[in-house]
């Protein structure tokens, strides 16, 4: 399976937009907004959208070599949730039960490291002087994503920013439009708050996600973290996003200095009451050119339990293994993934710009070539039995 990040599935129902599809017995429904589909029609789904149309023999040819390893992934799995004795392992079995072993791989194009903001725990807030800045042509992020997909073989990619007013609607339209003519992907953009009109038109140019964490659901501390903003402002804008019809990605950050186990509480249910499909908990790590340096870690079992807290809530989510849980432990990918967590990204920025793009300091996965992390992600995944099928809507 290698190098695989998706299960083609068979249409078995059309209803409007949204379409039942079949993995090997399983059923997952997804939503279909630019395919003449039939009922037996073979598809690519990806974050429960329909993202390409598979003739029958190429499907016929890929499903016919995961039947065997999906079996043996699926009871892998199993195997593992049962007899739950902890809050991790109940997590576990929770996201066994709603969810099954599908497991989504984005990957992400991270095409500028230039923000106007200046959030207080960031590494490439706009007043660190050391920062070395870069930003990508229309035609390397195009070519990164043609690669990424064509070649690495992603279904889905986030095309992610600081928030950088160079790219206009117009660029950022424009890209997401060349983008979609070389590439059957799931487009997820994630350039800050950029204001509800450039979304839309980002839609309307063919994304269908869009990642924005809110990082903290405590109004104090979102206007001591993040300068001049109002938390409000945010809540309103990844709403909006919701309503315009995106998939949306959102989450916090674990560890911030002051925050307290109430706010993760609150922190865990703003994620869900945004409407957030995928769930984005990154463990805060002090960068040493901000004003938090020298603030400490969170431990790893706080990102965990965060995770299983979340899992346990909101039983059918999709909760990310964040590259900061990553760097945080270096079994925090498996460790995340057994306490709840069923949804992994891999960095295929350029290598060139990859290291410059550093929110935090020591990111996991930098300076490996993106095949060896591509494998390594695979292995893991196929340790604990879980498949690259599509989870659905
Ligand atoms: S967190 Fe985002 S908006 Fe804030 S400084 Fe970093 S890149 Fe900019």
């Amino acid at each position: 399976m290698d190098m695989c990040y998706a299960i083609p599935g068979k249409v078995l129902d059309i209803k409007d937009k949204i379409v039942t599809v079949d993995y090997f017995g399983e059923r997952k429904r997804a939503r279909n907004e630019f395919h003449d589909l039939a009922p037996g029609d073979y598809i690519y789904a990806q974050g429960g959208f329909v993202i390409e149309k598979v003739l029958p023999d190429k499907a016929l040819g890929v499903l016919e070599s995961w039947q065997e390893v999906f079996s043996n992934l699926r009871e892998a799995d199993l195997r593992l949730a049962e007899r739950p004795k902890n809050m991790y392992e109940i997590a576990n079995s929770v996201r066994q039960r709603n969810t099954g072993n599908a497991c989504c791989v984005h990957g992400i194009v991270e095409f500028s490291n230039h923000c106007v903001q200046d959030c207080l725990y960031c590494g490439i807030r706009k007043s660190n002087s050391s920062v070395k800045r870069y930003r990508m042509s229309a035609d390397e992020i195009v070519s990164a994503c043609d690669y990424a997909v064509n070649e690495l073989n992603f279904k889905a990619l986030v095309l992610q920013s600081g928030e950088d007013p160079y790219y206009t609607g117009e660029m950022l339209c424009d890209i997401i439009r060349k983008v979609r003519q070389v590439c059957a992907t799931l487009l997820v953009v994630s350039v800050g708050e950029r204001g509800v009109e450039l979304y839309k038109r980002l839609y309307e140019a063919g994304s269908r996600g869009a990642l924005l964490r809110f990082e903290t659901a405590n109004p104090g501390l979102y206007g001591k973290y993040r300068p001049g903003k109002i938390l409000e402002d945010r809540k309103r804008l990844i709403k909006s996003l919701k309503e315009l019809g995106y998939l949306v990605m959102t989450g916090f950050l674990v560890g911030l200095p002051g925050q307290t186990d109430e706010d993760i509480i609150n922190d865990i249910d703003l994620t869900g009451k945004l409407g957030g499909e995928i769930f984005s908990f990154g463990p805060f790590l002090p960068h040493p050119g901000t004003p938090l340096n020298g603030a400490a870690r969170p431990k790893l079992e706080r990102a965990l339990e965060t995770i299983a807290r979340a899992r346990i809530s909101y039983p059918d989510s999709k909760i990310l293994v964040t590259s900061a849980l990553e760097t945080l432990d270096k079994d925090g990918a498996r460790r995340g993934l057994l306490a709840g967590a069923n949804s992994l990204m891999i960095n295929v920025t350029p290598d060139r710009y990859q290291r410059l793009y550093e929110i935090y300091p020591g990111r996991a996965g930098t300076g490996i070539m993106v095949s060896k992390r591509i494998e390594s992600a695979v292995a893991l995944l196929k340790s604990l039995g879980r498949a690259p099928s599509d989870l659905g809507l």
